[in-house]
């Protein structure tokens, strides 16, 4: 088995998933006391999402690439960011180590495109649903097209991710606004809603339309390559 370096920590709620995820179809593929080979650098989230806010990007970016080089001299033979958002530095970080960095967007594009879905709604963090990076590499580089919710929801979601899911709340009253959204993306013919937010899914377990949940996507496409 080779060894997968995570960038975690953003947050603490989305990395212990990674954990669990990734052990249990490990040991579910290998079965006995099988669980992955794994090393996790976790940031203090409260410090990277003041960062985020200020749009320090550069700075996140240098962050990031330092992460990754230590999981690679510490011995990684992939690297993984557990987060959607933080995507946004993923080319800088595979363009300065030389291991494979696993992509969570290609990760749900894979699972978009083996569904036969065309259309999708993504809901994320703010940065994820109006920055161009997650939505153009669906767009350009798999050809599905991407409903982002409306300002509004926007926030509506952006706030439920960071005040709530981030620490841990989970709110019946929030489960159903994100579920009033997908329902409206639904009806401007979303045939799937991409969970483009690794907490997402500690919240949404159904729906109405197909769920591509990409903390999950990311865990086994991580798992397809280090066994
Ligand atoms: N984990 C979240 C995501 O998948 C949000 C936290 C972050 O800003 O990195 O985008």
């Amino acid at each position: 088995m080779k060894t997968i370096g995570i960038i975690g920590g953003m947050s603490f709620e989305s990395t212990i998933e990674y954990y669990r995820i990734i052990n249990e179809e490990i040991n579910k593929r290998l079965g006995g006391l099988h669980s992955a080979k794994m090393l996790i650098e976790s940031y203090d989230f409260d410090e990277i999402e003041k960062m985020q806010s200020k749009e320090n990007w550069d700075k996140l970016t240098n962050i990031l690439i330092s992460s990754a080089h230590k999981l690679e001299k510490a011995g990684a033979d992939y690297i993984a960011i557990a987060t959607n958002t933080m995507h946004l530095m993923a080319d800088a970080v595979q363009n300065n180590i030389s291991v494979p960095l696993i992509h969570i967007a290609e990760a749900a594009a894979n699972q978009i495109k083996s569904k036969g879905i065309d259309t999708v709604a993504l809901l994320g963090t703010r940065y994820t649903m109006t920055m161009p990076f997650y939505k153009d590499k669906l767009k350009n580089e798999y050809g599905i097209n991407v409903i982002i919710p409306d300002k509004n929801q926007q926030t509506v979601i952006n706030n439920i991710i960071y005040n709530e899911l981030c620490k841990g709340i989970v709110n019946k009253s929030s489960e159903d606004k994100l579920n009033e959204i997908i329902e409206d993306c639904k009806t401007k013919g979303a045939e799937a809603a991409v969970l483009g937010c690794t907490e997402l899914p500690n919240i949404i377990k159904n729906s109405s339309i197909h769920i591509i949940n990409t903390t999950q996507a990311h865990c086994i496409e991580i798992v397809n390559r280090i066994i």
